[in-house]
């Protein structure tokens, strides 16, 4: 048989959706599978727990599904009528201007009244596909300067800030503009403009990979995911499982793992490292080590820590109408929060009849120090910034809180070094794959359409590379 048609066996370390999107794709390609997890569950923050009647998120709360193959992976999966569509409301989005949420403009003809931006900041955005390209379009260039420069300040504070916010829990003065928002920056190169660029895109993208945009959850939450992934590949995951030391040898990479207080090893083809960047320095190697310091220093990528604050109210307690996704708060506008997302709109049932559930960020790399706060005064910040925004003069029912002290990889200016040194690591070790939030993007549906690209991959490794022939 040719190393090309031979199944392969293949470990994947790390069970979060990278490990899971992944193994499932190689195993639908005919490899051999086994998912090594060091933690009791897979899935890593996407976890929907039931507590006192609310049904928590303690990671992300919804999957933005923009194309075909994601709609498609999760029909394979059996969800497609598990799925549960984000109320119509929740197009709605709110971010702060002046102490006050101020719903963002849905049409261009609101974009030109929006009471978010001065006139004179509107004008200026306007002018936007008459301001010149980049001197240099290699620049890794901050994406606060991309947006003062192209949209003005005031776009930037208001309309880029929050979102920042909100969705990398990052700072847009450090985030790289081409690493973080690659489709801004070719816009930018293609068409001269981010506004001439979104509407060439618009009216040529009627194509095959698109899906009408989706924003959804299932009806058990986000955890039906994770359950639907883990049915299939119940065979292959070993929980409790974590990978110690990686060693080369004649028929591929030996994988020592421990079990209780034994250390076992079995060998693989090849070896999908789905691990965040800062447990990689913890693995050992023998036989073939990846070149020095690279792993060290890839894992000096910066992450944001982030907490979330599960808050539940009489609905009679709040004033605000709840009337949209959520509230987002620009730096400018100095509160203690990131931003709030409005659970019970989007997905009514899951807070108890008469009640709300409000999902509150705090820290980022924007207040990073918060997150360090303890659990009162998480929750008294929260309330104290909520009840300011929404008109809540009351005690929360309910108060659950999730800490992440490395929430979400911040792609920064310097970037680059970074996936130099992820192309260096796979170029010196073959049969080693990186893979991950840190490799491939940090939503969720991204990484679900990774998995495809990593069988993908290692397909085209077999293909053109000589590692099976070792
Ligand atoms: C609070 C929060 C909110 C978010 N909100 C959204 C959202 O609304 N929408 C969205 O699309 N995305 C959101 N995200 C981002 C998204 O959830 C993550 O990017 C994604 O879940 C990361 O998945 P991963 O598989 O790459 O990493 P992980 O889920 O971290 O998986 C890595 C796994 O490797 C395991 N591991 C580590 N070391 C070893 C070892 N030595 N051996 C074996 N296993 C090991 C870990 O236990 C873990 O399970 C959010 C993230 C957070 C934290």
């Amino acid at each position: 048989m040719s190393p090309s048609s031979r199944p392969l066996k293949i470990a994947v370390v790390g069970a979060g959706i990278s490990g899971l999107s992944t193994a499932f794709a190689l195993k639908s390609a005919g490899h051999q599978v086994a998912i090594f997890e060091s933690g009791d569950r897979a899935g890593g923050p996407i976890a929907s727990t039931e507590k006192e009647g609310y049904r928590l998120e303690e990671g992300p709360h919804t999957l933005l599904v923009r194309t075909r193959a994601v709609a498609a992976l999760l029909d394979e999966l059996g969800l497609t009528d598990r799925i549960v569509e984000a109320n119509d409301a929740a197009s709605r989005r709110y971010v702060v201007k002046n102490g006050r949420p101020t719903a963002l403009p849905s049409s261009p003809a609101e974009a030109l009244t929006t009471p978010l931006l001065s006139p004179a900041a509107r004008l200026r955005a306007l002018f936007e596909p008459l301001v010149g390209r980049f001197d240099d379009p290699h620049i890794d260039e901050t994406l606060a300067h991309f947006v003062t420069r192209r949209l003005g300040p005031e776009v930037l504070d208001y309309l880029v800030d929050p979102f920042v916010g909100g969705i990398w829990a990052g700072d847009p003065h450090h985030l790289s503009a081409k690493h973080a928002f690659p489709t801004l920056v070719e816009w930018e190169e293609t068409a001269g403009s981010i506004v001439v660029g979104a509407i060439k895109k618009m009216l040529t993208s009627r194509g095959e990979e698109k899906t009408p945009r989706r924003l959804l959850s299932f009806d058990k939450g986000l955890g039906t995911l994770i359950e639907a992934f883990t049915d299939r590949l119940e065979s292959e995951l070993r929980v409790n499982t974590p990978i110690r030391k990686l060693r080369r040898d004649d028929n591929g990479w030996r994988v020592i793992y421990q079990l209780g207080k034994a250390r076992r090893g079995e060998t693989f083809d090849a070896v999908f490292l789905t691990i965040p960047v800062h447990a990689l320095p913890d693995l050992e190697w023998e036989n073939a080590t990846p070149p020095a310091n690279s792993i060290e220093e890839l894992s000096t990528l910066p992450y944001a820590p982030c907490n979330l604050v599960h808050l539940g109210f009489l609905r009679e307690d709040v004033q605000h109408p709840l009337d949209g996704l959520g509230v987002l708060i620009p730096r400018v506008e100095n509160f203690h929060i990131l931003g709030s997302l409005f659970i019970s709109t989007m997905f009514p049932d899951r807070a108890p009849e008469g009640h709300v559930q409000l999902a509150t960020f705090i820290g980022g790399t924007r207040q990073p120090q918060h997150t360090e706060a303890d659990d009162q005064t998480l929750i008294e910040m929260a309330c104290l910034d909520l009840g300011r925004l929404l008109g809540i003069d009351a005690d929360p029912q309910f108060a659950s809180i999730t800490r992440y002290e490395r929430a979400i990889p911040q792609f920064e200016v310097g970037h680059d070094v970074y996936r130099d040194h992820m192309s260096d690591i796979e170029a010196h070790l073959p049969g080693i794959f990186l893979a991950g939030n840190y490799h491939d993007g940090i939503s969720v549906p991204d990484l679900l359409e990774a998995g495809q690209h990593h069988a993908s991959r290692l397909q085209d490794a077999i293909n053109t590379n000589d590692f099976l022939r070792r």
